[in-house]
């Protein structure tokens, strides 16, 4: 049974997760039927069995999909949870062989339809009875099916979202889901932050709403139930929570906390070419994680002494084909020269769990568990065409400046040493070609983003010529517990002290091997945890540029001497809680 939606009341305030600070103010736009752009072709009457295999995966996703937001709804104050789960309930009816599923079951059989097409069809048609009845119980139903059309849709094509270019300027993206992907075609001159149903606390969309310093909360179950089109949506970042349709009164005082940030922003601007270094004077390297190649604007401007990590899978997403070594080339080509000398860390594909590239679905195939699967260096050292690609473009690239080539989930020696071969051979091709590459050889690193490789650094460091610690998989890993669910969010902290071990531990064979080491998960960006971060060695640090300046300032108010020793009494505490609490003190006192 479903629900007509409630009409728009004034200051809602819901509450999520904060993923980015800020406050955005904008009209919403939600993101939803009509923004895919639904491919349609004829089948072959031998691909008609695949399809129909491929529409029933597709109901069996979006199924789980809904399970996932009725368990969210149950934390809901009663009455949101019983309207939620009615809509919910009728949804999940629409998707057990209902005449939604037999009329797109019949379309790709009988019309040969791709599936995209049958479900587009099949939905509009049954849309338009609903729309066209008397009864404003069964028309508004037209609603819940477009809705459960759209969820499918999103299944089959794997790229939600993609048209946000005819916005309306300074608008709000309401969404049921953003992917990394979607996040990364968001462009912040046009939109003003975004709030979603789902996603989790140290995602990868989270991080790329950072870079592009979009405020935005994730999370939030009853959004779509609440929010209408046009609603004028306040984002509060930093608090977690949206607020629709503010009175006058709550309006005038978000409209000054902007401004207020902006002024902050501003002061921040001018900490760009001073260095960072404590009190006691202790040097500390600020680098730029990059996303895109359109951020290295953000980087220099931030201040960055380099790019500590370039995530090259953003290359690989919203498109069909797989960009070959002249492509990439260029691409990394323009980042080296963009950042005039300053050294570039490029991190080989690190793709799965919740980036998914649909160019790559052919060699990602299904994982019972897509966070422990045949992903990142395990993907590029199977497909060994890949790996070489990215090789031979990285080498290029680093004739034109200083580049080093970081590994992404390195669990073992045995995969250092295997790139390492793959390297000569793609050395001695490119030489044979007459290419210029870079000479030196790029040095080759590890991060340590995996218990098991933090436990062996020691023997880890012997293969590698630097260390990066990714935060973000090593505190999942160690936790077991999912960056992107946002039901154990409150559970993520890369507080708790087995993460923080692992990072002493790593931190101490790095030092022992003399090989640099840094930091580039996104508690590099946090500026509440640089005291700890520095207390336990590390004097390297890389982040999303607009995180930059605040730990520069971070850095420039405190007293190594002391930062290590309330580090010391944070490592022996067995509590998170207890470890939050000592640094925040510590921090109180600035
Ligand atoms: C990490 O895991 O900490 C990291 C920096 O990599 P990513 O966030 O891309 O997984
Ligand atoms: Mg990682």
């Amino acid at each position: 049974m479903s629900r007509q939606r409630k009409t728009s009341r004034s200051n809602v305030i819901l509450r999520g997760l904060g993923v980015a600070r800020g406050i955005a103010i904008g009209p919403a736009h939600i993101a939803e039927s009509g923004t895919l752009d639904v491919p349609t072709h004829e089948l072959a009457k031998s691909a008609i069995a695949g399809e129909i295999e491929r529409f029933h995966a597709a109901i069996a996703e979006a199924g789980t999909q809904i399970d996932k937001l009725r368990r969210k709804a149950s934390s809901l104050p009663e009455s949101a949870a019983e309207e939620l789960g009615y809509l919910l309930d009728a949804h999940n009816h629409m998707l057990e062989g209902s005449r939604l599923v037999r009329g797109v079951d019949k379309r790709i059989r009988d019309d040969r339809l791709n599936a995209e097409a049958a479900v587009s069809q099949e939905v509009s048609e049954i849309a338009l009875v609903f729309s066209q009845m008397e009864d404003s119980y069964l028309a508004a139903r037209a609603r819940d099916v477009r809705d459960v059309g759209q969820r499918l849709l999103r299944c089959l094509m794997k790229t939600p979202y993609q048209a946000f270019t005819d916005l309306p300027e300074g608008s709000v993206i309401v969404a049921d889901e953003l992917t990394p992907a979607d996040t990364a075609l968001l462009d912040p001159h046009k939109v003003a932050g975004f709030v979603t149903a789902t996603g989790g606390a140290q995602d990868h969309t989270g991080i790329m709403a950072r870079s592009l310093g979009l405020p935005a909360v994730v999370g939030m179950a009853e959004l779509l139930q609440q929010a209408r089109p046009g609603d004028t949506v306040i984002v509060d970042g930093g608090a977690g929570q949206i607020i629709l349709n503010p009175d006058a009164q709550t309006m005038s005082r978000y409209q000054e906390r902007r401004a207020e940030l902006l002024r902050q922003a501003r002061k921040l601007d001018r900490l760009r070419n001073v260095p960072a270094i404590t009190r006691d004077q202790e040097l500390v390297k600020l680098q730029a994680n990059i996303d895109l190649p359109n951020e290295i604007d953000a980087a220099l401007s931030s201040g960055a002494e380099g790019i500590g990590l370039f995530r090259t899978e953003y290359v690989f997403m919203n498109r069909d084909d797989l960009p070959d070594e002249d492509e990439q080339y260029v691409q990394l080509r323009s980042i080296v020269e963009g950042m005039e000398g300053r050294p570039i860390t490029i991190r080989t594909l690190d793709v799965g769990n919740d980036k998914l590239p649909y160019s790559l679905d052919e060699h990602l195939g299904a994982s019972p568990n897509p966070a422990m699967g045949l992903r990142a260096i395990r993907l590029s050292l199977k497909f060994q065409k890949l790996l070489d690609t990215q090789l031979a473009a990285i080498l290029r690239a680093g004739a034109h400046g200083p580049v080093r080539i970081l590994l992404p989930m390195i669990s073992s020696p045995q995969e250092v040493r295997e790139v390492r071969d793959a390297m000569r051979k793609v050395v001695r091709r490119l030489k044979r070609r007459k290419v210029a590459i870079a000479d030196p050889l790029p040095p080759i690193g590890a991060m340590i983003e995996i218990p098991g490789a933090a436990l062996a650094a020691d023997s880890l460091a012997r293969d590698c010529e630097f260390f990066s610690i990714g935060t973000n998989d090593l505190t999942m890993y160690t936790l077991a517990i999912d960056r992107g669910d946002d039901q154990v969010a409150h559970l993520y902290s890369p507080l708790h002290p087995a993460v923080l071990r692992l990072i002493q531990f790593t931190t101490a064979a790095a030092l022992r091997a003399r090989i640099p080491i840094n930091v580039c998960g996104e508690m590099a960006g946090d500026e509440r945890m640089t005291a700890l971060l520095l207390g336990l060695g590390i004097r390297d640090l890389s982040m999303t540029a607009t995180a930059l300046p605040r730990v520069k300032q971070r850095i420039r108010s405190l007293d190594l001497n002391e930062a290590t020793k309330r580090t010391q009494a944070i490592m022996d505490q067995s509590d998170p809680g207890m470890v939050a609490v000592l640094l925040d003190d510590f921090n109180a006192l600035a």
